[in-house]
């Protein structure tokens, strides 16, 4: 999902002890194009310059007011003590997206939560699942780069767990865990690509139609089993999902 140009939040670790309630929103487009650039990868004060084709004053300004705030820092280029190198400070946490707030229905968690009591079966994983998403995205919060790496910290654990040589038995092996934890009915199409159906999905079944993709707890687990698996990183993407209306989520793995 690609969002025009959103604000970034960036988690500012050194700044006090509570870092969880020390948020940076970035408004400033230039501030936001630097960042975006040292997101990828360090950089030397020049690069920056000739890549956002700004003035040197004006970099350097922007530059200055991001370390003020903690934001980016600098060391001494190894190859030549005179230039800076400069880099993220903070961990990149994700973005508001105001076009969201206009997907969103007013009150959608509140509507949701009245769901979850009129049917009391529902599992506490879910309840929390979708509730945690449902509010932020009413917010406009766009946590989903983290999502997705939680799930790959996850799906790193679940390969200890669920590994074999054989691909059947592995994939048998993800569907039985995914039962018993209430995670949902996974089957599988395997032509050119890998296609992963999933049924009662944990974290959508129950889920506002947004028109968007959400599953992205679910897509960094399978992310990471299945680039453990084949010994090299693969992408998924989600191409049907409750959040879209379907009956269900579908991931591709691409090939
Ligand atoms: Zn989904």
């Amino acid at each position: 999902m690609t969002i025009s140009n959103p604000i970034q939040i960036i988690l500012n670790n050194n700044k006090t002890n509570h870092p969880m309630v020390d948020i940076d929103i970035i408004k400033s487009p230039m501030k936001y194009e630097i960042l975006d650039l040292l997101r990828h990868d360090e950089m030397n004060f020049e690069d920056i310059v000739k890549n956002t084709s700004k003035s040197k004053a004006s970099v350097s300004m922007h530059l200055r007011d991001l370390r003020k705030e903690g934001i980016v820092n600098y060391k001494a280029d190894p190859e030549d003590n005179r230039k800076k190198i400069f880099f993220l400070n903070s961990e990149y946490l994700g973005s508001l997206d105001s076009s969201r707030i206009k997907l969103a229905k007013k009150d959608q968690t509140k509507l949701l939560i009245d769901e979850f009591i009129k049917n009391d079966e529902i599992d506490y994983f879910i309840l929390l699942t979708h509730t945690f998403k449902s509010l932020l995205f009413e917010f406009g919060m766009d946590i989903s780069p983290v999502l997705q790496k939680v799930g790959n910290y996850i799906g790193k654990y679940l390969y200890e767990k669920l590994k074999d040589d054989d691909l059947d038995t592995f994939l048998n092996n993800i569907s039985k865990y995914w039962i018993k934890n209430n995670l949902g009915k996974l089957s599988y199409n395997i032509n050119n690509n890998i296609e992963i159906t999933c049924i009662d999905c944990f974290e959508s079944m129950h889920s506002e139609k947004i028109g968007l993709p959400s599953c992205y707890l679910e897509k960094g687990m399978l992310e990471t089993l299945f680039s453990e698996y084949f010994k090299f990183d693969i992408k998924i993407l989600e191409t049907k999902c409750y959040s879209m209306g379907d009956e269900k989520c579908v991931y591709e793995i691409e090939p």
